[in-house]
């Protein structure tokens, strides 16, 4: 009860395979999601979706 644990939550940046910014910063259980996430998303700077990648 009460407090969760934050033990397998990390925080990693989302960066755009084109201008390559870091546009977003997302939670990531790294036990339920083991591989890299990739995700289309709007990208300010680019001013379109595109694929934003899981930053190493
Ligand atoms: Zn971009």
């Amino acid at each position: 009860m009460g407090k969760a644990k934050a033990g397998n939550r990390s925080y990693v940046d989302l960066v755009c395979t084109e201008c390559k910014r870091a546009n977003y910063t997302v939670s990531k259980n790294k036990k339920n999601t083991p591989e890299k996430l990739e995700v289309n998303k709007f990208c300010e700077f680019c001013n379109k979706h595109t694929i934003h990648r899981e930053k190493k």
